[in-house]
């Protein structure tokens, strides 16, 4: 039966791969996630058949987590999936370190270093360390402590800032990278040491406790909008720290998976990074977000002119094609249903409606894509940033809702501006634009945007949800 193990590994390791591509696109990502999922069983499967059938653990295992992904899966909101993602992270951080742990444990309270009771006996352990090498089982087991740790805490730290309970602004404090280059030090310093003479066991307590802080140390100065690009980012360590993992119990598949999710994770924040014209180095070290309301360049010239919903009505009424360019407000005013409803208005009047999106438009990638779908408005409307961008310029109306720094024009045209070079949807192109926002305040990026004050642009003040609602009020009104 055993020969069976690697071929189901490998069966496993294709669907897997097959599952990720599929995930790239819309139309296939259902699909995707099924086949990942088939991927998982027959690992799962592989495994058990592997270890002559020994499930009573696993078995309890994978009920508990069937009953908790069921679960979350029922109760968890749409808007809340990055927090959920920044827990999943964590809790494969946190299995990693057990595994390397685990293995460590039996190691070293059979030599007699460790502080346990030794579960082996000395033929057994002899055996037993036999087969699991020398130094490079010890640096794979501080590897997967080291990353499964620093994963573990810095996820659920992000957890925290995405979701309020810890403070979303940068925590920055004077020391910080002193104590920071320290603790790298003590860990490279751990590594070499723990490398050459596994024996150290209390280089593995101390490395534990070293890693669980560097997380917490590495998340805490990072703006809470930017924690899309560390979840991400963090995906990628939960990835390496599985792969390290792997190479502790040598489980091959599990080596295959884990670098399929550090490598997907990485091009994942790079693909983020690119979307803002951030580097990586920018978005972990800077304290991005942290800024008050100025352009950061130019002196921004010009008044803004508000409107009421009742006047805005008659442009659109006019219009004959329009674009929806959403942003953050839009989720946060949860506006997406009246959105629809107001496009559908449009459409009936004979106008076309499109929806422009940004890659980095709300607080996580595809946001926009995401709360869109869940108001059922067609994949089909849905226009990425470099196909609209050359159209804008025919079109009569661009309603931007609750998006700020994804339309700000000083990123085009202002060399000075802290978001210059950033890709924008050219929504200062249309012919009139609209604004939908509560106040004159700044967007993430802390800065004024030029586009409120631009001679076709109309701010029309007030919670997204309720001007949109007053909007289809306007349509509903005259067409009884
Ligand atoms: P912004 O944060 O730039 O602007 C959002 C705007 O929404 C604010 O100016 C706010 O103005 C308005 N708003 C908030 N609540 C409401 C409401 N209830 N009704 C109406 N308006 C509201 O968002 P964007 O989507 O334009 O840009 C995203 C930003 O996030 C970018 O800087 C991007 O780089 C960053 N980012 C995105 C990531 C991602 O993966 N998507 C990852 C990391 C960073 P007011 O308060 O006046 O209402």
């Amino acid at each position: 039966m055993i020969f069976i193990t690697p071929i189901l590994y490998i069966i496993s390791a294709i669907l897997f791969v097959f599952g990720i591509k599929q995930l790239s696109k819309a139309t296939t990502a259902r699909r995707g996630n099924a086949t990942s999922a088939l991927g998982m069983l027959i690992a799962i499967i592989a495994t058990l058949v592997g270890h002559g059938f020994q499930f009573q653990w696993i078995i309890v295992g994978a009920l508990a987590g069937a009953i908790i992904g069921v679960l979350a899966s029922k109760l968890v909101k749409m808007t809340a999936m990055p927090e959920m993602v920044a827990l999943f992270n964590g809790f494969g951080g946190l299995a990693s370190l057990l595994v390397g742990w685990g293995t460590y444990q039996v190691v070293a309270d059979a030599m007699g270093v460790g502080w346990g009771v030794p579960a082996l006996d000395a033929a057994s352990a002899a055996k037993f360390m036999d087969d699991i090498g020398g130094g490079f089982s010890a640096a794979t087991i501080y590897l997967a402590i080291l990353i499964g740790g620093i994963t573990f805490t810095g996820s659920i730290i992000a957890w925290g800032k995405l979701s309020g309970v810890v403070t979303q602004k940068p925590v920055l404090f004077t020391g910080q990278n002193v104590v920071n280059f320290l603790i790298v030090l003590a860990i490279l310093v751990g590594a070499v040491w723990f490398t050459v003479d596994p024996e150290q066991y209390w280089i593995a307590v101390v490395a534990t406790g070293v890693a669980l802080v560097l997380g917490i140390m590495v998340v805490i100065p990072i703006g809470g909008a930017d924690m899309p690009v560390v979840i991400s980012l963090l995906n990628s360590y939960s990835g390496l720290a599985a792969c390290a993992a792997g190479f502790v119990i040598r489980n091959n598949l599990l080596i295959i998976t884990g670098a399929l999710v550090g490598a997907s994770g990485i091009i994942l924040t790079s693909i983020m990074c690119k979307a803002m014209n951030r580097s990586l180095g920018n978005v972990l070290f800077s304290g991005f977000g942290a800024a008050g309301g100025s352009t950061g360049g130019s002196a921004i010239e010009g008044e803004a002119k508000p409107m009421q919903p009742s006047d805005a009505y008659y442009i659109l009424e006019a219009a004959s094609s329009v674009v929806v360019v959403p942003g953050y407000g839009m989720a946060v005013a949860q506006a997406q249903h009246a959105v629809r409803e107001l496009a559908e208005m449009l459409e009936h009047n004979g106008t076309e409606v499109k929806y422009a999106i940004h890659p980095v438009a709300g607080r996580m990638p595809g946001h926009m894509n995401v709360l869109l779908a869940e108001a059922n408005v067609s994949y089909d409307q849905l226009v990425e940033m470099d196909s609209i961008n050359p159209t804008m310029e025919t079109v009569d109306v661009a309603i931007v809702i609750g998006a700020n720094d994804v339309v700000n024009p000083a990123a085009r045209e202002d060399e000075g501006s802290p978001i210059y070079g950033m890709p924008i949807i050219d929504a200062d192109k249309a012919r009139t634009c609209f604004i939908l926002k509560r106040s004159m305040a700044s967007g993430f990026a802390g800065i004024d945007n030029p586009l409120f004050f631009r001679d076709n642009s109309y701010m029309i003040f007030g919670d997204a949800k309720s001007t949109v609602e007053g909007l289809v009020t306007e349509f509903k009104e005259s067409a009884a």
